[in-house]
């Protein structure tokens, strides 16, 4: 197949927009090529623990917000955790994911203990997704040994995402400008979105694309929307939705098109195939995320009785199967792909740019394949 090095934005909504099975069936083959060619056939698993469900936040789409009172809320001890992170290691996983909702009774020097203890125990990496901390616990906990950071910036359109995203402090806290604060404190930086937020365009998902490439992501985690009845969008959300003209659709079929247009201008990143894909197809959505340009599954390990209180959104796939469960299906999927589990932490792939590598000359394929394809 003959690959563009370029997209330009027209032709960006044009993929966005597009139904034709055929068209799709090439778009899908363009970015699993980049992928095979870029980073391989491995798919990293990444073990989750969602270690909280307490939240300050006010955020409209997720059912862990502050506002939601007929949730239960839970927090794990250290020690819960720490069997987690063993569980991780036995099953083979490169990476623990530590998650939660911004709950500042998770105090600093607490989470510095465990990541310290996971660092001395394992050869673990640890990516965290605790919110929007400040700097000082940010810093600490990479001085701890935190590799990566995940922060979603959910939209990069302004209005929309201060509409989603109430402010806790009087100047709006910007999460691109924090990503960016933490590649400098030394994290591997992930960021990302939701399709088909209630509100959300067309030409907005096309600047959540050029902001992956601007930024450089090391990781990047597209997902549906799915509503959840306890949120002011889980109420709202459709009548906004039939009043925005051009609303992105919150379907299975529109996120594969971003997560394999994500893979083509962002060719190295981490690129998970996420469970809200799989919660809104439960048979295929993982399967087809992977085959179209995800190079990453993140399997829950958080214990099941505290897994349900975890409701970002309802009925979140795997929410009943046990972590072994969860292994054996998904060592199935992959096989089932050809592709293999990957092996050690698995962080994001450095190749040189089409510069470097035309000065080397690179065979063509070569040279399109590993160098970005531009949005011009
Ligand atoms: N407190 C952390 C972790 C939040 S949960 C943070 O704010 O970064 C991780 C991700 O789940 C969010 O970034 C969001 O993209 C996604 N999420 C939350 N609610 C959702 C919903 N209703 N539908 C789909 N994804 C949702």
């Amino acid at each position: 197949m003959s690959l563009p090095n370029a997209l330009t934005r027209e032709e960006i909504i044009r993929w966005l927009h597009e139904k034709n099975e055929e068209k799709l069936h090439q778009l899908w083959q363009w970015a699993d090529e980049i992928r095979t060619s870029v980073v391989g056939d491995e798919v990293h698993l990444r073990g989750l623990i969602e270690i909280s469900n307490h939240c300050s936040r006010r955020c409209s789409y997720c059912g862990i917000n502050a506002g939601n009172t007929s949730l239960v809320r839970y927090r794990m001890e250290k020690q819960e955790i720490m069997d987690c992170v063993d569980m991780a290691q036995k099953f083979g996983y490169g990476t623990v994911v530590i998650q939660g909702g911004e709950d500042y009774g998770i105090k600093k020097e607490w989470m510095d203990d465990i990541i310290r203890d996971i660092k001395s125990r394992t050869d673990l990496a640890v990516t965290l997704s605790l919110g929007e901390r400040p700097i000082d616990d940010l810093e600490m906990w990479r001085a701890a040994g935190a590799n990566r950071y995940l922060l979603r910036f959910e939209t990069s359109d302004r209005t929309l995402y201060e509409k989603i995203h109430p402010s806790m402090k009087s100047t709006i806290f910007d999460r691109v400008e924090m990503l960016r604060t933490l590649r400098n404190i030394g994290y591997e930086i992930g960021g990302g979105i939701m399709v088909g937020i209630p509100g959300q365009t067309y030409v907005s998902v096309y600047n959540d694309l050029c902001t992956f490439q601007e930024m450089d992501l090391d990781m990047i985690g597209v997902g549906p929307y799915l509503p959840h009845p306890h949120t002011p969008l889980g109420t709202e959300g459709e009548e906004i939705r039939k009043q925005t003209p051009d609303q992105i659709a919150n379907t299975e079929l529109m996120t594969c098109k971003v997560v394999a247009l994500t893979r083509i201008l962002c060719p190295e990143a981490n690129i998970p195939s996420t469970t809200a894909l799989g919660t809104i197809d439960r048979q295929l959505g993982r399967v087809h995320g992977l085959q179209r340009g995800a190079n990453v599954l993140m399997p829950n390990i958080t214990p099941l009785h505290y897994r349900k209180l975890y409701e970002i959104y309802p009925e979140k796939a795997g929410n009943d199967s046990t972590p072994a469960e969860t292994d054996q299906l998904l060592k199935e999927l992959i096989a089932g792909l050809g592709r293999r589990r990957g092996k050690g932490p698995g962080g994001r792939l450095h190749t040189p740019h089409r510069s470097e590598e035309d000065s080397r000359g690179l065979p063509g394929i070569h040279k399109r394949m590993r160098g970005r394809t531009l949005i011009t």
